[in-house]
């Protein structure tokens, strides 16, 4: 690994750290399951290749951090989650879909060249008798 991959990492593991905790951050999940496809575009084909299905299991033990890297290469793109899911959290919404795309521009990288279709589902805690 090179030393700017390396950094690059450190930085992401510094960014985990300083998210926190969902225990603490999210306190009302007991548990959720965030499942993606990820897309690619690619200049040889007319549709969206599937690249990738992932399934990410979240647990209160769980950093407090939701933003995936762009799975192309030569980007340095990500698609964030977070926002999305504070929504389903403050709505109280067990389940939620929808499609991000990577709008990171970059020499070589085509417009909308990575996304993904999301389907993040919720378990709550029993919220607190007053
Ligand atoms: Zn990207």
């Amino acid at each position: 690994m090179n030393q700017n991959a390396l950094q690059k990492r450190q930085e992401l593991i510094q960014k985990r750290v300083d998210a926190g905790f969902v225990s603490e951050k999210l306190p009302q999940i007991a548990d959720m399951e965030i499942k993606m496809v990820y897309y690619r575009r690619s200049i040889y084909s007319a549709e969206d290749k599937l690249l990738m299905l992932r399934t990410v299991k979240v647990t209160p033990d769980s950093h407090a951090y939701f933003e995936m890297q762009c799975m192309t290469k030569e980007c340095e793109g990500s698609f964030n989650l977070t926002r999305v899911i504070r929504k389903l959290v403050k709505d109280r919404k067990k389940r939620g879909t929808g499609n991000i795309v990577c709008t990171h521009k970059a020499e070589g990288l085509l417009p909308r060249h990575a996304s993904v279709d999301y389907e993040i589902k919720i378990k709550f805690n029993r919220a607190k008798k007053k």
